[in-house]
């Protein structure tokens, strides 16, 4: 299918529209579909709820607001997201996402007991995994360059995308607004914004709304639709580590019976680290002084990258999945967390938001190129049917993973060593493992 661009034309239907699509929320999934929509010549305005300081974090200050999460994503959406970034015939941003992102180029997954001091099996994956053949394992004729995925800070990510939609001729950030009612007509939808500082309400008519509005979206709450709620009881403490050696671009995660704990490798001799244990236990953490937590953190992190620092400040966040009834309602889709929200083991909630905006760009862009109303129901459930599918599966295998990678059962336990030195042992098993991380979109 040609890349299909829509013909910048005077609306058809006559209404007062201030846009073609509204997005509520200005978060790293919202910024990305308004960046895809304009690219396709949509008329975009976006409601954010918080200031532009949300954009405007200074790391050397060390912000509380700033978002220090070290965010996996796939190698094809972090392609997505520099041809977002790519505007008219500038580079520049992509090349500035290309700065900011570390490569993954192995990744090991460790059955681990930290109490009892045992690291029992490992499972590697590696980027030569993608095109390795079957019996030419260690071939270096298939091997390739492409690394399984990238990591980049979160705050890193959500600026650049700030700086991408800012900039944009065809998108319009109202900072500081709630979006706080919508009503939705056959033809299109209002919606009511609320400024923090204006007594007076704005509203304004779009074909489409889009609700990226995050874990506990208002808009999907005012749409009525219901969602299945499953809360882990636990939190997960995010910080970075400065170490001594190289991380060479692997990443670890040990699944224990407390919890996962995962090493990202990031720029600067540095790796992100996600913690997963329950409330109290990260509580705890937190509160340590640093040397008492470096010490708790190295009987977790292993000697493999010599002497650990903390290079960050320590911030949690609860951990629940969440999942949406129906992604779709009359001229409004649910994008993002606002659909599905997954535990962070597999580091893969984000990268399940990005591939919604793609299938929804892609769904609405050909209804228009056929002369389709690109909001009609029929289009939004097309939508629907292939996101489902995505995160149906996703959904499944992350609580999976925890259920069975967090049981202390001897049983369990000998099915999971089973199940990884299989794995690392069959050729084909593993590349379909990485296949999976690296290009699913
Ligand atoms: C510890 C941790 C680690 C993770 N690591 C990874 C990883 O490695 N890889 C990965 O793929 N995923 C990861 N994730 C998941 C990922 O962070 C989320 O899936 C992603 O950030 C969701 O983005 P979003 O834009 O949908 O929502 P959000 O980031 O929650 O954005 C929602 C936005 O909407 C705004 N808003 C809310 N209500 C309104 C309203 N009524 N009007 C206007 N604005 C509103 C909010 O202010 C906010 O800016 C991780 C999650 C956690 C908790």
């Amino acid at each position: 299918m040609p890349t299909l661009e829509r013909n910048d034309k005077s609306d058809p239907d006559n209404t007062d529209r201030a846009a073609d699509i509204v997005i509520a929320g200005a978060g790293i999934v919202g910024l990305s579909a308004a960046l895809a929509l304009a690219q396709k010549n949509f008329k975009v305005t976006i409601v954010e709820a918080l200031g532009k300081n949300k954009f405007q974090v200074n790391k050397q200050l060390e912000d509380n607001t700033r978002d220090i999460r070290a965010i996996a994503l796939s190698a094809s959406n972090w392609r997505q997201l520099a041809r977002y970034l790519t505007q008219k015939s500038s580079e520049q941003l992509a090349l500035q996402l290309y700065n900011m992102s570390s490569p993954i180029w192995d990744m090991r997954i460790v059955e681990a007991h930290p109490l009892r001091g045992v690291e029992s099996r490992k499972l590697h994956l590696s980027h030569k995994d993608l095109y390795c053949r079957l019996g030419h394992k260690n071939s270096t004729k298939h091997e390739t360059v492409t690394p399984l995925g990238y990591i980049v800070e979160g705050q890193d990510l959500l600026q650049i995308l700030y700086r991408g939609a800012s900039t944009h001729e065809n998108i319009n950030i109202e900072h500081e607004t709630k979006l706080q009612n919508f009503n939705a007509a056959h033809n299109y939808i209002e919606v009511l914004l609320a400024h923090k500082n204006q007594t007076q309400k704005k509203s304004i008519r779009a074909k489409l709304l889009l609700a990226c509005d995050g874990k506990n979206s208002s808009l999907r709450e005012q749409a009525n639709i219901a969602c299945r709620k499953k809360d882990y009881k636990e939190s997960a403490l995010v910080c970075a580590l400065a170490h001594e050696r190289a991380h060479s671009g692997t990443a670890v995660e040990w699944f224990t019976p407390l919890g996962t704990f995962a090493s990202l490798p990031m720029l600067n001799q540095q790796s992100g680290i996600v913690w997963c244990d329950k409330h109290h236990n990260i509580l705890e953490l937190i509160e340590l002084e640093e040397s008492e937590f470096i010490k708790h953190a190295q009987t977790r992190f292993g000697r493999w990258l010599g002497k650990i620092s903390l290079a960050s400040k320590r911030v949690a966040y609860p951990v629940s999945l969440s999942h949406a009834h129906s992604y779709v309602a009359q001229r409004l889709a649910l994008l993002g967390d606002a659909a599905h929200a997954i535990h962070p083991l597999a580091g893969q909630g984000l990268n399940l938001g990005l591939r919604d905006v793609v299938t929804l760009v892609k769904q609405i862009t050909e209804a228009e190129y056929l002369g389709e109303d690109f909001a009609s129901s029929q289009v939004l459930k097309r939508y629907e049917k292939i996101r489902r599918r995505d995160a149906n599966s996703l959904i499944f295998v992350t609580d999976s993973l925890h259920k069975i990678f967090t049981n202390d059962s001897t049983i369990l336990r000998e099915i999971r060593l089973s199940a990884l030195t299989l794995i690392d042992k069959i050729p084909l098993a593993r590349r379909a493992i990485v296949r999976a991380a690296a290009e699913s979109s």
